[in-house]
């Protein structure tokens, strides 16, 4: 195009307000969207409230999708620090995202992609490509209508993608957010160009306990979808969060005041486990007020049919044994959402082990000197030791105490990626020989470069989206223990890693009777290791946490748990 040309155009770009956001083919009204936005105070549990909402409109036959809008200017979460924002989730795509998308995998039971994650970065890093390549034709671009336009674009394509009868969409952070304007906005929009029986909204809020009244306070509520309606946007339902059932009289205050009928304030108290939300959320018929407001026939199941969500953990919830202790010794150990999957997936395991697993959160980084009489007032009791995923060196010695006591006292030990080099690290180190054994990322100038970067890191320099990333098959070991616990040869894990171990010292370990039994498919890369000279020492340099289903727990972390039943209980 030369500068003739464009002028032309942008002359006539200037008619019209209504640019086109709609991908090609697009039908209006075949997806229904329900956005949900939150208020008061983040971190009230809104993903779980949406993945519960998502899991029962499944249960009834409908086809959905969950998606996380997130303000940051990140263009995704791999560069965030899970200490403050929480565990990164991996996708099978490799996408590095917010935790709630594992958390709508595990109550959806799915597989999600790229395109269910959003983030303002991720937005105006499209917005300014395009702007690059002169698509505004001559136009100024502005928030409204480019950045809405494209985060209704992205919402659309993930509609059409299924296709999806319903895409659920979870805006983070709280309303009144700066961060979130552009997202609330867009979702004002949708109710424009969609009509409103194919779009509703969804208001998550806390409603905080009053110790001095010994009452529940709707106030912060109110105020909340006061800022909202500023916006324009009247949210249908209002998902009320707090530490016991709602009060009679606080449901009434929010639906006369936020103007919403009162069976569409639902009660949202905390629960033992997540699980069981989606069964409080059927008591109250929250998908059949949702399906309803949509204009969609209720799909009625056949009577006696009634799907009970997430029942095993509802049964489990009610049984009280003697915990069994497991040991996160890691080094964000005092922000538990660091760790979200992994304790999600030692919770899948209860209902079939018949366990109450309760996690033991310890800082590595307090023990990098401590005296062995100190790790064994902290480990006495354990019943198992986990060493977690991490980066950098801080914390690292902390762990590989934790990991020589629990090989030398026969203390079951599962070990994630990091988990898994440190295990190697530690076991070069005491049963090798090799006493200098590190990670080039702990000392990069290092005489035994045990762990190294991967041959294709070698170049990289940037650290955002750089590493190995997402699924990838492994090949187990036939005759194998891990080859019996998952009772397959070949196997799908998801990865995020830089650093591999070095093969020059293979052979030393396979001498002292370590095994490694999941290796790359051209078994050039060792995946799992396994010391089967000790109950159950188990590491794999992927994340089995992330694949980890509320009704197919892993089989690693159910032979994890069987291995710490039996510490506890040697017969
Ligand atoms: N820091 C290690 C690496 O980059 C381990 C990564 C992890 O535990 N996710 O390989």
């Amino acid at each position: 195009m030369n500068d003739f040309e464009r002028e032309e155009i942008s002359a006539r770009s200037d008619d019209s307000e209504s640019l086109d956001f709609f991908p090609p083919h697009y039908r209006v009204g075949r997806t229904k969207f329900i956005v949900v936005t939150g208020g008061v105070m983040s971190g009230v549990g809104k993903g779980v409230c949406t993945a519960s909402l998502s899991h029962l409109l499944q249960q009834l036959g409908f086809s959905v999708t969950t998606m996380k809008i997130d303000g940051y200017l990140n263009v995704d979460a791999g560069t965030l620090n899970p200490y403050r924002h929480g565990e990164t989730f991996v996708l099978d795509d490799g996408t590095e995202c917010d935790l709630d998308l594992g958390t709508y995998e595990r109550f959806l039971d799915t597989t999600l992609n790229r395109n269910n994650y959003m983030t303002s970065g991720k937005i105006y890093a499209r917005i300014l490509a395009k702007e690059r390549r002169g698509e505004y034709l001559g136009r100024d671009v502005q928030i409204v209508p480019h950045v809405t336009g494209e985060i209704k674009y992205l919402m659309r394509q993930k509609a059409q993608e299924g296709p999806y009868d319903m895409v659920l969409v979870e805006i983070g952070g709280t309303v009144g957010d700066i961060e979130n304007v552009h997202f609330i906005e867009a979702a004002r929009e949708l109710i424009r160009d969609e009509g409103r029986d194919n779009v509703m909204y969804i208001h998550v809020t806390m409603v905080p306990w009053s110790e001095a009244t010994g009452e529940q306070k709707s106030k912060p509520t109110q105020h909340s979808i006061k800022k909202l309606l500023e916006m324009g946007v009247q949210p249908d339902i209002i998902v009320c969060r707090s530490k016991h059932d709602l009060q009679r009289k606080v449901r009434e205050k929010i639906s006369l005041h936020c103007n919403v009928p009162i069976d569409h304030v639902i009660s949202s108290p905390d629960t033992e486990s997540v699980y069981t939300l989606p069964a409080l959320f059927q008591e109250q018929h929250l998908a059949e007020t949702a399906i309803s407001r949509l204009r969609l026939n209720m799909p009625y199941p056949a009577e006696g049919e009634k799907q009970v969500p997430f029942v095993s953990f509802l049964r489990h919830a009610r049984r009280k044994n003697p915990p069994l202790t497991i040991a996160m010794t890691g080094k964000y150990s005092t922000m538990k959402d660091s760790y979200l999957s992994i304790t999600n997936a030692l919770e899948h395991t209860e209902p079939d082990e018949g366990v109450q697993i309760d996690v033991r959160f310890l800082d590595t980084t307090e023990f990098d000197n401590a005296s062995p009489a100190v790790l064994k007032e902290n480990l006495n009791d354990v019943h198992g030791i986990l060493v977690p995923g991490g980066y950098g060196v801080r914390g690292t010695e902390g762990m590989i105490r934790c990991i020589r006591y629990a090989r030398e006292r026969q203390v079951p030990y599962l070990g994630l990626c990091l988990g898994f080099q440190l295990a190697a690290i530690e076991f070069a180190r005491s049963v090798c020989g090799v006493e200098k054994a590190t990670s080039t990322e702990f000392d990069p100038h290092t005489q035994e470069p045990l762990i190294c970067l991967l041959p294709e890191q070698q170049q990289i320099r940037d650290l955002g989206g750089t590493q190995r990333l997402g699924g990838h098959d492994v090949a187990l070991l036939p005759g194998s223990r891990v080859q019996a616990m998952y009772g397959r040869d070949m196997v799908h894990e998801r990865f995020r890693h830089r650093y591999e171990l070095n093969n020059d010292y293979k052979a030393a370990f396979e001498k002292s009777g370590v095994v490694f039994c999941g290796m790359t498919l051209d078994q050039s890369v060792m995946q799992i290791l396994d010391y089967p000279a000790h109950p159950f020492f188990v590491a794999t340099q992927f994340h089995p946490e992330l694949l980890s289903r509320p009704l197919r727990p892993h089989p690693l972390f159910l032979a994890f748990v069987q291995a710490a039943k039996k510490h506890q209980n040697p017969s």
